[in-house]
């Protein structure tokens, strides 16, 4: 199939032609036409399906056919939302709008939190036709009257199962309220809980639903490989896979903040260029050292789970799992920056004996056994048993996984995100990170069964666990 056989105006096809794109990913062959149709769109996608391009562009051409009419001020109103969970996924979605709509004549802006308000103001006033924003700062924008959306003719939901991950569901409901009651509305979820039901049963009218293959089932292009390693030589494990192979770009991924920075510093001393994108790095800092990463600048790019949601950087050759993660999803998320869009990559994950619980996990989830390779001269000494993992104020049994225990560390489960102890990449106000209004998750041991995933120790919420429009079989 082609791009030309979509329906999509002259102009659309000329961008993506221009962009490289050659045929339509299965989300892109079903999405564009329906959303051209005009019907409400429930999307079951995850990143790197190209769902992206997959709603902007039947977007774009829908604003393109009717044109804008000025306010009483002679503005463009605000015709088409889009909310991601995150500053970084804003920004790529903004920045894909702006590629595939380089022919059109229509406008766009993003708008996050943890940046200054007054250059987003001056761009509204300006008017836009296409807003991409976080929704922190979008309900500051809404209470301080400086946003309309009460022309919105299109709104798109993106991620909307990492949105109320992050607590997001009561800003939702609040954006929900200002916008009209006649619009077009698309969902895009990786998974669908009671929850997201919930939400596209309040938000969606009649809406065609869409499945694509979660990455989990899509992953051949991805080659998958776990270096058992022993505890303390982590660290020069990767040292040792990056020169010895010369990877000139690589994703790495911690679980802790602190970690990111730990391995920062090391890969730094050993004269590997490397930066941490996490919660509590600024907005500039996170924009550079990806802007530096994506150019080829930086070698290493270390990053946290929800930091890196929504990076997109085409064809990355490396993804290193430092540490494995505690909600095996993550793994799929996290692998899935490589291997996009059918090209080859490479996911490496550093495993020691503490984690071979998270990776029964996550290979029952995937459903294959991840092949093991030992590099001489790193592997696990014999002698070296498994110890409790701690994460943040959670610490993980022996195992840390399936029969493990799950204790309480004192304090509460993750709660409201605030200074310090929420700090994610969420568009947050003020840079606070993520929020949440759910009580702290019920803590004890799963002794027996696979265990639920448990708060973030990036202090972001990852919810209950959700059910999946194909469940996998345990
Ligand atoms: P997304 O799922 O929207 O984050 O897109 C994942 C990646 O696929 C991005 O790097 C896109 O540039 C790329 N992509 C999207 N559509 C296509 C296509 N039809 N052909 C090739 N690459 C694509």
């Amino acid at each position: 199939m082609s791009f030309d056989t979509l329906g999509l105006a002259e102009p659309l096809l000329r961008a993506v032609h221009e962009y490289g794109y050659t045929t339509p990913t299965p989300i892109q062959a079903q999405a564009i036409p329906t959303i051209l149709s005009g019907a409400d769109l429930m999307g079951g996608a995850q990143t790197g399906t190209g769902k992206t391009a997959g709603f902007t562009l039947p977007m774009l051409h829908r604003l393109m056919a009717k044109p804008a009419v000025r306010d009483a001020k002679g503005r463009l109103p605000i015709r088409a939302l889009i909310l991601t969970p995150t500053r970084e996924l804003a920004a790529q979605v903004e920045e894909s709008v702006r590629t595939y709509g380089k022919y059109s004549k229509l406008t766009s802006a993003v708008i996050f939190g943890g940046v200054g308000m007054q250059p987003q103001i001056d761009k509204l006033r300006r008017g836009i036709d296409i807003l991409v924003a976080t929704p922190g700062r979008l309900l500051d924008h809404l209470q301080q009257r400086t946003m309309d959306l009460s022309h919105v003719e299109i709104f798109v939901l993106d991620e909307a199962d990492r949105m109320l991950d992050m607590g997001f569901i009561h800003d939702i409901k609040k954006v929900l309220a200002v916008l009209p009651a006649q619009k077009q509305s698309l969902l895009f979820s990786a998974t669908f809980s009671d929850e997201i039901k919930a939400l596209a049963d309040r938000l969606l009218n009649k809406p065609v639903l869409i499945e694509v293959a979660r990455r989990n089932q899509t992953a051949e292009t991805i080659a998958q490989k776990v270096h058992p390693v022993g505890r303390e030589m982590k660290k020069d494990l990767l040292v040792h896979l990056i020169k010895e192979n010369d990877w000139d770009q690589v994703l790495v991924f911690t679980r802790m903040k602190h970690g990111a920075n730990r391995l920062v510093d090391h890969l730094l001393s050993k004269g590997i260029s490397a930066m941490a994108i996490h919660g509590n790095k600024s907005q500039t800092a996170r924009t550079k050292a990806l802007a530096e990463f994506k150019t080829g600048d930086l070698t290493v790019l270390v990053a946290t789970d929800i930091a890196a949601r929504g990076i997109d950087i085409d064809m990355l050759p490396h993804v290193v799992n430092y540490e494995m993660p505690n909600v095996p999803e993550d793994y799929v998320h996290r692998i899935g920056r490589t291997g996009r869009a059918g090209a080859k990559g490479e996911a490496v994950s550093l495993v020691c004996v503490d984690e071979n619980g998270f990776l029964r996990d996550i290979e029952r989830l995937i459903k294959r056994e991840i092949p093991k390779e030992i590099v001489p001269g790193f592997e696990p000494h014999p002698s070296e048993k498994a110890e409790p993992i701690v994460l943040g104020r959670m610490v993980i049994g022996e195992g840390a996984g399936r029969g493990g225990q799950r204790h309480h560390a004192g304090g509460g489960g993750g709660g409201r995100g605030g200074h310090g102890g929420g700090g994610g990449s969420g568009g947050g106000r003020g840079g606070n990170g993520a929020r949440s209004s759910a009580p702290p998750r019920a803590q004890g041991s799963h002794a027996g069964g696979p265990h639920a995933p448990g708060p973030r120790p990036d202090g972001q919420r990852s919810g209950k666990p959700p059910a999946r429009l194909n469940p996998p079989k345990r």
